[in-house]
């Protein structure tokens, strides 16, 4: 048996008359940038993901740069960093010209550790990002209560927590605002680029509008410095017909995540936990053990994909090696990028196949 870590063929393949109705229809109406489709799906998004508003962008990296440059934020300002996220977290600060901040991860949830956040906080600091990792909500409460007794903005990087609740709320909207990306991987992803804006701020998603399209709010006539970041018509035709799909599909990850839960029974295996603040919708299911690179390769062997989300923790990529940090930084980073591997958990997998995963994860030794 043969067990894809992502297949995206198989995902479009029931939906391909579908989208190529919808393809067609963008084709004859001509709404290529921006258009019709995109603000059919930004009304969608925002009420499937339970926000006021949504602007569709170019992508989700694109989507962290319009909210860093809408916050002001640049040369001189600090913003506070997971220092274990996919890079375009970092990406945020980075390319305003602000100063990163990495903070260390808490070992249970992978994402932002409060403790520890409030002695990096000084006089500079503008903005703390969380990323909902791997489609788990941070925990936002004490992070959000910080940040407003210090006058600091929360970002939500929820590029892999679409549909994601954090104590009965949407995330995206519980901090100052928040991104999401359509990467074709992701939970909701389309057939190319794109990503969004949500915010509780409707000024900030009104400057975002005209950032995202070269900084004019009247046809040539340019107030701000804009970029070219539209979301483009196609791939909100392909959002609008995945998008029905989506809650089903959060399920049935939820549903295999279940079945990794209880069925793998392995001591050496470390497998996520399900928290008290709300369930992950499993982007990725991950697990550690001490010798991952040997178990990613009898996985292999036995037909399984999996993949290593992330091998680097972000203090120590080469990019950023100009920012000082060193090994021994951030240990709970530094530990998740040696042990994690990403299992399958693509809601296309059958019972079987999961069933298989679970059996040759209980046989190895
Ligand atoms: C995918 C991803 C992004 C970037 O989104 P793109 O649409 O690929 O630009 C940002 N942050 C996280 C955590 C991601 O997983």
């Amino acid at each position: 048996m043969k067990v894809p870590f992502i297949d995206l063929k198989r995902a479009h393949a029931p939906l391909k008359s579908e989208l190529l109705d919808a393809f067609e229809r963008t084709i004859d109406h001509g709404g290529y940038c921006l258009g019709p489709d995109v603000a059919a799906f930004e009304e969608a998004f925002a009420r499937t993901q339970g926000v006021s508003r949504c602007v569709g962008v170019g992508s989700g990296t694109e989507a962290l740069h319009l909210v860093a440059t809408a916050m002001g934020l640049g040369p001189g300002d600090e913003v506070i960093v997971p220092a274990f996220s996919f890079v375009a977290t970092a990406w945020f600060a980075q390319y305003v010209g602000a100063r990163l901040v990495f903070a260390d991860i808490d070992p249970v949830s992978y994402t932002l550790d409060p403790v520890g956040i409030e002695a990096l906080i000084t006089d500079k600091t503008k903005a703390i990002v969380v990323t909902h990792l791997y489609g788990q909500a941070a925990n936002m409460d004490p992070i959000v209560k910080l940040a407003r007794s210090n006058g600091i903005a929360v970002v939500e990087d929820a590029a892999q927590a679409h549909l994601a609740m954090y104590r009965g709320d949407p995330v995206g909207e519980i901090g100052d605002a928040g991104v999401f990306s359509f990467y074709p991987t992701k939970n909701l992803g389309g057939l190319g680029e794109g990503g969004c804006v949500v915010s509780p701020n409707s000024e900030m998603l009104d400057q975002i509008e005209i950032l995202r399209a070269h900084g004019s709010k009247e046809r040539y006539l340019n107030h701000f410095v804009g970029y070219n970041n539209r979301m483009e018509g196609l791939q909100a035709a392909a959002l609008n017909v995945k998008l029905p799909h989506l809650a089903e599909k959060t399920r049935r990850r939820q549903a295999i995540a279940s079945a990794y839960l209880s069925g793998i029974r392995q001591p050496e295996i470390q497998l996520p936990q399900i928290l008290d603040w709300g369930e992950s919708v499993y982007h990725m299911f991950i697990i550690q053990h001490s010798e991952r690179d040997r178990l990613k390769t009898y996985l292999a062997e036995k037909g399984i994909g999996s993949d290593i989300v992330y091998p680097y923790p972000l203090h120590l990529q080469p990019c950023f090696a100009f920012l000082g940090y060193k090994e021994g930084d951030f240990p709970h980073s530094e530990s998740l990028a040696r042990r994690c591997l990403s299992l399958p958990i693509i809601p296309e997998l059958t019972d079987d196949e999961v069933e298989y995963v679970i059996e040759t994860l209980n046989t190895y030794q």
